[in-house]
């Protein structure tokens, strides 16, 4: 794998501060793409590389449809040459929402008097994570303001917790986290018990404009924010996520940035974040922004697949903040994990009438609330295998979007029979009738399509052991 060498004003050096907000507009300002750059640009993705700040910025600068159709179009065969058909699914668990930052775009800000506020107890941990497995959830990722009652040790027990609810053939086999920056003491912490990921997102990496959207609490602190993830690598802690809340600033800007923040961490860790989300502002109770960075649903799309091609061996995550149509049309660039079955109210899995969305009691309005079955059909239509597969974590095979990436045949030999055990629990443990006939269906068409490929003769063999009651098979 080449990376061409590319010097910034501020030097790459662990915990150090490293945004230099003038010097991305200067990459941003001297771009002057034109047709045979960009095509130059997309073949050294498809050619496994990462892309230098310069390339991005003419891809990002690349206003003209037709070269935005082939940046499209060169995501789309990088998505379908190297990482298949596989989407990853998870469902996001609000633990709590006491929070004493004042983040001007969220629900959950310390001024919102209307805000109800509510930590889940041990028991309604359970009750939540019971009625999630009892829907098929395998993957979560926990949720919480920023609050000294959600510590370090109350975090890591809540993780404990969770991995200890089972109910049948019910268990969640990897938790996630997202929630506020620790020292690297209280990340050491919440990696002993046993996490996944540890997202942590800047909102916006350009310096006035964080200090204008967060006025007070800890997170008014720029740097601290930015450093948090190199202290988690400090910590032991390497599998972290990155992002920026797109409608906070120019998306230009944060595209930029957020593959700024990848060479970063690569060059002081050597290893870039495991994933990158790209939320969009979405409305939330008595928050008023005047919109003026609002981002379009054509830039959005167009946005994915500039990072698809900038980071191509970084999973790309797309939630339900995004409407079904969008969702849809943006999987095809590059989204390798999307949440299904999502509810946002605190204590709202294991409610019954909590379907209807009540904006006081979330952090912001969510465009896609169906149920995770329907989700799942969607995927079998549009010809996606869905995935609960954790196999990559639980073996320590760390860096596994690398290894998909640049391993030949991993996908072939790990990924997709993986993704087909793991769904053949969902069909036989949860699925209604109709849903588990089309999943049958998309598992039988996917063995053909290892064609040799991969030993189709034992992964036959594993989904027959599973519909005979085993569990937790992969490879
Ligand atoms: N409180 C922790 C923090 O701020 O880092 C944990 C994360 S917060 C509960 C989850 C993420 O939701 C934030 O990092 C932010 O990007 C996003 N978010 C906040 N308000 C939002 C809104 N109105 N629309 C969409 N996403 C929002
Ligand atoms: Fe609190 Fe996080 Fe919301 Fe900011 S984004 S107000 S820190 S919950």
């Amino acid at each position: 794998m080449k990376f061409k060498p590319e010097k910034y004003s501020i030097p790459d050096e662990p915990m150090k501060p490293f945004m230099d907000a003038a010097e991305i507009e200067h990459f941003l300002s001297q771009a002057r793409p034109d047709k045979a750059m960009i095509r130059n640009i997309i073949a050294r993705s498809l050619d496994k590389n990462r892309l230098t700040l310069a390339e991005t910025a003419m891809l990002v600068k690349a206003d003209d449809p037709s070269l935005i159709e082939e940046i499209k179009d060169g995501a789309r065969r990088l998505k379908e040459s190297v990482y298949g058909n596989r989407i990853v699914l998870f469902a996001p668990l609000y633990v709590g929402n006491k929070c004493t930052n004042n983040c001007q775009y969220c629900g959950f800000r310390i001024s919102n008097k209307a805000a109800v506020r509510k930590t889940l107890s041990h028991e309604e941990i359970i009750s939540e994570v019971t009625a999630l497995e009892d829907k098929g959830q395998k993957r979560l990722i926990l949720v919480f303001g920023e609050h000294p009652d959600y510590s370090p040790e109350m975090i890591a027990g809540v993780v404990r917790t969770v991995y200890g609810v089972k109910k049948g053939n019910g268990e969640i086999r990897r938790v996630n986290i997202n929630a506020a920056p620790q020292e690297i003491e209280g990340f050491r912490m919440v990696k002993e018990a046993g996490i996944g990921t540890y997202q942590i997102f800047q909102e916006t990496y350009h310096p006035g404009a964080y200090t204008w959207y967060h006025p007070s609490g800890r997170k008014k602190d720029y740097a601290y924010r930015l450093t948090s993830l190199d202290r988690a690598q400090e910590a032991g802690l390497d599998d972290v996520g990155i992002g920026a809340l797109f409608g906070l600033y120019d998306w230009r800007f944060e595209v930029m940035s957020l593959v700024r923040h990848t060479n970063h961490l690569e060059a002081c860790y050597n290893v870039g974040p495991h994933t990158i989300s790209f939320p969009r502002y979405q409305e939330a109770s008595l928050v008023k922004l005047n919109g003026q960075y609002r981002v379009s649903d054509e830039d959005f799309t167009r946005l994915i697949a500039i990072l698809r091609l900038a980071v191509p061996y970084t999973g790309l995550i797309l939630t339900a903040r995004e409407s079904p149509a969008i969702r849809k049309e943006a999987m095809r660039f590059g989204v390798s994990q999307i949440d299904a079955g999502t509810r946002l109210e605190i204590g709202a899995y294991a409610q019954t009438g909590s379907e209807v969305q009540d904006l006081n009691r979330e952090q912001f309005r969510i465009n896609d609330d169906r149920p995770l079955n329907e989700v799942m059909e969607e995927l079998f239509d549009g010809g996606y295998i869905p995935s609960f597969c954790t196999a990559c974590y639980r073996l320590g095979r760390t860096g596994e979007h690398f290894m998909e990436f640049s391993v030949p045949g991993f996908i072939k030999r790990f990924c997709t029979p993986n993704a087909m055990l793991t769904l053949a629990e969902y069909l036989v443990d949860y699925a209604p009738e109709n849903t588990a006939e089309k999943g049958w269906k998309l598992i039988e068409k996917e063995l053909q399509g290892l064609n040799g490929q991969a030993n189709t003769k034992d992964i036959r063999k594993r989904l027959e052991r599973i519909k005979a009651g085993e569990r937790d098979l992969y490879y």
